[in-house]
C-alpha cells in the first residue's frame, strides 16, 4: 500500500497535506467513517481521493450534480487516475462501458448520482465488489434545513446497513449546527467524528457598500478585481435581474451569461459548461447557481442584494479564490433589501421556531453589512470562530469608516416621515428635507411643513445612508409590499425625544473613489512567460474539451513562469506537477518556456 503523503506528491504534485487533511486521510485508511466540514476551497476532495487511491478496491463518490462529477473526473483523468461518472445523462453504451470497467476492476474512483446509486441493482453490483470507501459529497443535500435538499440523499442510510465495514465520509461546506446534526443522523454517523476545518478564507478580500449606482459600482469592482482576466460571479435576487445584468455586461464587452432555476436544463448545463471553460467569463445567477462550480480560479463574487444569512453569503463568496490566490467579494445592498428580508420571514408560513432562526440569521447578515469594524471578525463569529485580531483584508480594515453622531439628522428624517403622514418613500422625504420644490411637494403642500428644507446641509447619498442605517437599526421600516413608504417603529420614539443617540457610519462607495484612482494608476505589467503558458493551456484545453484548470491551475503556471525550469526534473519539483502531468505536458511546457525566451 502506498503511503498517502507519497501518493499526494506523485499523483497530485502537492508537497504536503493541508490542515485537517492528513488526519482525515489517516482515519479513513484505518477504516473510520466521519463528517468533514470545511469551507469551499478548503481541500475536501483530497480527503477521499487520496485514501481511494491508497486502499485496494473501488471508491464510490456520491455527488448531486452532473457538471460537478464530470469536472472532477476530467481533473482526475489528467492526473492519470482511472475515474468515471455514472449518471442519467449517459447513454446505454456508456453505462455499459463503466460497468465493464468495474467488473474488470480497472476503475479506482466512481462518481455516481444518488438516483443512480439506488437504481438498477447498483447496490447489489457493488456488494459483490471490493469497495474501499464511500464519499458523500455536498452532504448537506440530505437536510431539509438548507435550500439544497435532495430527497434521494435520504436513502443513503442504506449504505450503512448494506456495507457495514466500509468507511463512509460525508463532506460539506455548511457549518450550521442543525444541518450538521441532520447529516449525522440521516447518514448514521452519530458515533463518527466530525472534522471541522478552520473557516477563514484569508485570500478573499471582503467589502460591502450601499447600492448607490449599481452598474457603476459593478463596473469598477470588476475592473479592480479581475483586471480583465479570470472568472467572476454576480449573484442577483431575481431571475429577471440575472438576464438584464448579463445583457448589460455583454454590451460592456464582457463574456457574460445568466443562470437561474427557471431555465431549461439543457440551457443550464450549457451555462455551466461555458462558465467552467471560459477564460474571463462572468456568470449572472440566482443562488440556484452554486454546487458544481469547481473552478478554482474564480477571481471575484459580487452580490447585488442582501443575502438572507451569513451562511449563504459565505458559501457564495467562498466560490472565489479556491486556488488560494487573491480574490475579492463585494456586497451591494440597500434599506429595501433589509426590510424585504424581514417582511418575507414575517409573512412566511413557516413554524415560529423556524422563523426565529431565520430572523436571527438575517439580522446577523445586516450587522455584517453595516459593520463599522472588521467584517471578517463579524462573519467568522457566526461560525463560532474568533479571530485574534482584525483581518486586514476587508474594507473596514483597509479604510476604517468614520463614525459620526447622527442623532440630529435622524430626528429630522423621522420627523419628516411623520409629518408627511407616513405615506411616502425615501425619494420624496429627501426632497422635503432638502427643500426641493417638486410637483409632488407642491401637490401635497409639503413646502409648508416645518421640516421643509431643514436638511439642506447634507447631500442626498448621506440622507440615504441615514435612512438605511435607521432601517438596519430597526427604527424605521419600509413598506416593501406597497410603494416603499417609510414607517417609524417604536424604536424611533426615544430618538425623536432625544433619549437615544444614533451613531452612524460614513458610507464609502468605491465606484467614485476608484474612478479617480483609475486615471493615475500605472498600468499593471503582465508577465509574458505566464501569458505564453496560459495561451498554451487554453489551446490544450480546447483540443481536449476540458476546463483549462484541469490541465494546470493558475497557481502552478505562475510558479512555472517564476521558476522557469529547464529540465523535466526541475519541472517536476513545481507544486501541482504530478507524474502523469509531467509525462503528458512536460515537453510541451519546456518548449513554451524556451519560445518565450525564459
Ligand atoms: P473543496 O472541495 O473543499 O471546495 P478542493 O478539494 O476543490 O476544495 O480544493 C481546493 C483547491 O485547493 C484545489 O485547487 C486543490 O488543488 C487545492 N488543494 C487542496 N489540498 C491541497 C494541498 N494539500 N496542497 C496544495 N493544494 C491543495
Ligand atoms: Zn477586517
Amino acid at each position: 500500500m502506498e503511503n498517502p503523503a507519497e501518493l499526494l506528491r506523485r499523483v497530485f504534485g502537492h508537497e504536503g497535506f493541508r490542515g485537517l487533511q492528513a488526519g482525515i486521510v489517516a482515519h479513513v485508511m484505518e477504516g473510520g467513517s466521519g463528517l468533514v466540514l470545511m469551507p469551499t476551497g478548503g481541500g475536501k476532495s483530497l480527503c477521499y481521493q487520496v485514501p481511494a487511491l491508497c486502499l485496494p478496491g473501488l471508491a464510490v463518490v456520491v455527488s448531486p450534480l452532473i457538471a460537478l462529477m464530470e469536472d472532477q473526473v476530467a481533473a482526475l483523468r489528467q492526473q492519470g487516475v482511472a475515474a468515471a461518472a455514472l449518471h442519467s445523462d449517459l447513454d446505454e453504451d456508456e453505462r455499459f462501458e463503466i460497468r465493464r470497467a468495474m467488473a474488470r476492476e480497472e476503475l479506482r474512483i466512481l462518481y455516481v448520482s444518488p438516483e443512480r446509486l439506488l437504481m438498477d441493482g447498483m447496490l447489489e453490483n457493488l456488494s459483490r465488489r471490493r469497495i474501499s470507501l464511500f464519499a458523500i459529497d455536498e452532504a448537506h443535500c440530505v437536510s431539509q434545513w438548507g435550500h439544497h435538499f435532495r430527497p434521494e440523499y435520504r436513502n443513503l442510510t442504506a449504505l450503512a446497513e448494506r456495507f457495514p465495514g466500509v468507511p463512509r465520509l460525508a463532506l460539506t461546506a455548511t457549518a450550521d449546527e442543525r444541518t450538521v446534526e441532520d447529516i449525522r443522523h440521516q447518514l448514521a454517523l452519530q458515533d463518527a467524528p466530525v472534522f471541522r476545518g478552520g473557516f477563514d478564507r484569508p485570500n478573499i478580500f471582503i467589502a460591502a457598500e450601499p447600492r448607490e449606482q449599481e452598474r457603476a459600482q459593478l463596473r469598477a469592482f470588476i475592473k479592480r478585481a479581475s483586471d480583465g482576466r479570470g472568472a467572476g460571479i454576480i449573484y442577483c435576487a431575481t431571475r429577471r435581474k440575472t438576464e438584464d445584468t448579463a445583457a448589460w455586461l455583454k454590451l460592456e464587452g464582457h463574456d457574460s451569461m445568466a443562470f437561474h432555476a427557471g431555465m431549461e436544463s439543457s440551457a443550464k448545463r450549457e451555462s455551466h459548461r461555458r462558465f467552467a471553460r471560459g477564460d474571463a467569463v462572468i456568470m449572472c445567477a440566482t443562488i440556484a447557481f452554486g454546487m458544481g462550480i469547481d473552478r478554482p480560479d474564480v477571481r471575484w463574487v459580487a452580490h447585488t442584494d442582501l443575502p438572507k444569512s451569513p451562511e449563504s453569503w459565505y458559501q457564495e463568496i467562498g466560490r472565489a479564490g479556491r486556488d488560494g490566490l487573491p480574490a475579492q467579494a463585494l456586497l451591494l445592498y440597500g434599506a429595501g433589501d433589509i426590510a424585504l428580508g424581514r417582511h418575507r420571514i414575517q409573512e412566511s408560513p413557516a413554524a415560529e421556531e423556524q422563523k426565529r432562526i431565520e430572523r436571527s440569521r438575517l439580522e446577523a447578515m445586516v450587522a455584517i453589512a453595516e459593520s463599522a469594524t472588521c467584517r471578517r471578525r463579524a462573519l467568522l463569529r457566526c461560525f463560532g470562530e474568533d479571530l485574534e485580531q482584525d483581518c486586514g483584508a476587508c474594507d473596514a480594515c483597509a479604510t476604517p469608516p468614520k463614525l459620526w453622531n447622527g442623532t440630529i439628522p435622524a430626528q429630522k428624517l423621522i420627523s419628516a416621515v411623520l409629518r408627511t403622514g407616513q405615506r411616502f418613500g425615501l425619494g420624496h422625504i429627501i426632497d422635503v428635507l432638502r427643500g426641493r420644490m417638486t410637483d409632488k411637494v407642491a401637490q401635497h403642500g409639503h413646502d409648508q411643513l416645518p421640516t421643509f428644507g431643514v436638511g439642506k446641509d447634507l447631500p442626498d447619498p448621506t440622507w440615504r445612508g441615514v435612512a438605511r442605517q435607521l432601517v438596519a437599526q430597526g427604527a424605521l421600516d419600509v413598506a416593501v409590499e406597497n410603494h416603499g413608504e417609510l414607517l417609524p417603529t417604536e424604536q424611533a420614539r426615544p430618538i425623536l425625544k432625544g433619549e437615544a443617540q444614533v451613531m452612524l457610519r460614513a458610507d464609502l462607495v468605491s465606484a467614485k473613489a476608484s474612478a479617480n484612482r483609475e486615471s493615475n494608476a500605472p498600468v499593471s505589467g503582465t508577465d509574458p512567460v505566464f501569458d505564453a503558458l496560459r495561451y498554451w493551456r487554453r489551446e490544450e484545453a480546447r483540443n481536449q474539451g476540458v476546463p483549462a484548470y484541469v490541465i494546470f491551475q493558475d497557481r502552478t503556471l505562475a510558479e512555472i513562469a517564476y521558476r522557469k525550469p529547464r529540465s523535466l526534473d526541475s519541472l517536476a519539483d513545481v507544486p501541482g506537477v504530478g507524474a502523469s502531468k509531467l509525462e503528458k505536458y512536460g515537453d510541451a511546457v519546456l518548449e513554451v518556456l524556451q519560445e518565450a525566451g525564459a
